[in-house]
């Protein structure tokens, strides 16, 4: 393969500060346990932390204008896989929406707004590094994406 392992933990720090001034700006609670993040996954640092970036820009603009934003990222450790999820407490994921949101140029949001490409690059993203990218809603309504990776062997 073309790519090595990173630790989840840098790339998911070095996601948030690509983002901190927006996190600021919209006064964004975020809690992390990154019990698990010290563990290599397989990809590519840069693109990880794309998919990252991608991800908290999404929430963002789902909490946008809301009370009380708030993302919580946390990593843990399946089989031999690590999973990321991201998840916000805004609107969520219309359910007619689901099934579309990870294709090209498919975006609910005004013209100008959103390309609709970011969740589309990330998917394959993901799935180029042999892991998957899902999404659903939480039970208290705001959406939810899984980042699942297998783990990286080896040096940093
Ligand atoms: P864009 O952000 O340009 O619209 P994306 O591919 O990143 O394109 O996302 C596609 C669509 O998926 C969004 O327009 C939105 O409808 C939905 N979506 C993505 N993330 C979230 C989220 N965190 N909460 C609610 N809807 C989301
Ligand atoms: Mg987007």
């Amino acid at each position: 393969p073309t790519f090595g392992s990173t630790t989840i933990a840098k790339v998911i720090e070095d996601a948030l500060l690509v983002v901190s001034a927006r996190l600021r700006e919209q006064s964004v609670t975020v809690t992390t346990d990154l019990h698990d993040a010290g563990l290599l996954v397989r990809g590519g640092p840069v693109r990880l932390q794309q998919v990252m970036v991608n991800l908290i820009l999404n929430a963002l603009d789902a909490m946008k204008g809301q009370s009380d934003p708030t993302i919580a990222i946390s990593v843990a450790q399946v089989e031999n896989t690590v999973q990321v999820s991201v998840r916000d407490n805004g609107p969520g994921i219309e359910t007619q929406d689901l099934d579309q949101i990870f294709d090209p140029f498919f975006t609910t949001k005004e013209v100008g707004q959103g390309l609709g490409l970011g969740l589309s690059i990330s998917y394959n993203i993901i799935k180029d590094f042999g892991g998957t990218l899902s999404a659903h809603n939480s039970e208290d309504g705001g959406a939810c994406f899984v980042v699942s990776l297998d783990q990286g062997e080896g040096e940093q």
